[in-house]
């Protein structure tokens, strides 16, 4: 049959997400979800503003924005809020890439990038971590191109300084850097302070896994002025109502409660930790992760391999089949109760095999 399909889409490989079971899982930590309940103050005006919705939404998310500068110490005017980061990142690379400024970002990193890179036709290059899976940030200067980190960086975990993010800035006054903090809640320190400072940077952050809002879909940018009046193209050449009512005034109920965001961040370090020693004293190894999973292998079985036998138990984490990291699994940072039966599991199963 014929394909309408355009052609600058043919052999486009779209972004594949974690697998959102039909069945009633035992456990599910395969796509780095918050275990807890979004706060009770999210729900309520969540469910308030379900009464508004003959109306078209507030395109400003004015309530929103004015309460997230005052939390965060930036300015209104530095703020963009989307449907979910993905969607701030894809206005970035249609917004500072194009035939000319390509994108460079590492070899193993959130997976969105190269989808969003071959979307607009946007050359890219993919940087190589070290063999620890480290960043070298000297990789990145003099790019000639728009930078994508993930600080801290998925799957691996690992983390760069406030300051190294700074250096990489500097180095590249010509070229914008995005900074995703999807995971910057779970110990690490953000670089929106340096906002102010650089022109070139924006730094992008999500409801969806500290403020445990993933299905709500909110992400924001962070940037100066300009830069964000300059994403505001694409959202408004696109479409003007990203962030639905709902989803605004339960970002604003979230952004009130700061008390139990900060209580679930602190649980979820502290299970992450527990989860690590434990691996640890398997024979795992793990990476330092500064997120909501931990990014671990073992000798003794493939990851492919252990992944599989933990499904068949009910119990849901992510292998991916890449060079490089296809020995690792990403396991999620769930609650107390999922990861003891999460260790129990897996006792089990390398008790199996030896
Ligand atoms: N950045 C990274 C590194 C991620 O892992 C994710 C989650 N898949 C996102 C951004 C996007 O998350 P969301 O669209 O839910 O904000």
């Amino acid at each position: 049959m014929k394909s309408f399909l355009s052609s600058r889409l043919s052999s486009l490989t779209p972004y594949v997400p974690g697998e959102q079971p039909k069945q009633a899982v035992i456990v599910k930590l395969n796509t780095n979800e918050s275990p807890f309940p979004p706060s009770k103050k999210a729900i309520n005006f969540g469910k308030k503003a379900l009464k508004t919705t003959r109306l078209y939404c507030d395109i400003e998310c004015t309530a929103l924005k004015k309460e997230f500068a005052k939390r965060y110490g930036v300015e209104e005017n530095q703020l963009l809020f989307t449907n979910g980061s993905d969607e701030i990142l894809y206005y970035a690379f249609n917004a500072f890439c194009d035939e000319k400024v390509g994108a460079v970002f590492p070899d193993i990193t959130y997976g969105f990038y190269k989808v969003f890179a071959n979307l607009n036709g946007i050359r890219y290059k993919e940087i190589p971590l070290k063999e620890d899976l480290s960043v070298d940030i000297k990789d990145y200067y003099s790019a000639n191109a728009t930078v994508f980190i993930a600080n801290p960086n998925a799957p691996t975990g690992k983390y760069l300084s406030v300051s190294d993010i700074e250096k990489i800035v500097k180095e590249n006054p010509n070229n914008v850097v995005v900074i995703d903090e999807a995971y910057i809640d779970f110990g690490g320190e953000s670089a929106v302070k340096l906002i102010k400072e650089y022109n070139n940077l924006l730094v992008t952050q999500t409801f969806s896994k500290s403020r445990s809002m993933a299905g709500a879909r909110l992400g924001v940018g962070i940037a100066n002025q300009k830069l964000i009046e300059n994403l505001k193209l694409i959202k408004f050449s696109t479409n003007p109502y990203n962030v639905n009512a709902v989803t605004q005034a339960s970002g604003l109920g979230s952004l009130k409660d700061e008390k139990y965001f900060k209580n679930n961040c602190k649980t979820i370090i502290e299970n992450r930790e527990e989860l690590i020693s434990f691996l640890e004293s398997l024979g795992f190894y793990c990476t330092k992760s500064c997120a909501n999973f931990v990014f671990c292998k073992t000798d003794k079985i493939s990851g492919e391999k252990l992944q599989g036998l933990l499904r068949e138990r009910g119990i849901l984490v992510r292998h991916f089949k890449l060079p490089r990291i296809s020995e690792y699994l990403r396991i999620t940072v769930g609650s107390k109760k999922q990861i003891k039966i999460l260790e129990k599991n897996i006792t089990e199963i390398m008790e199996s095999i030896v």
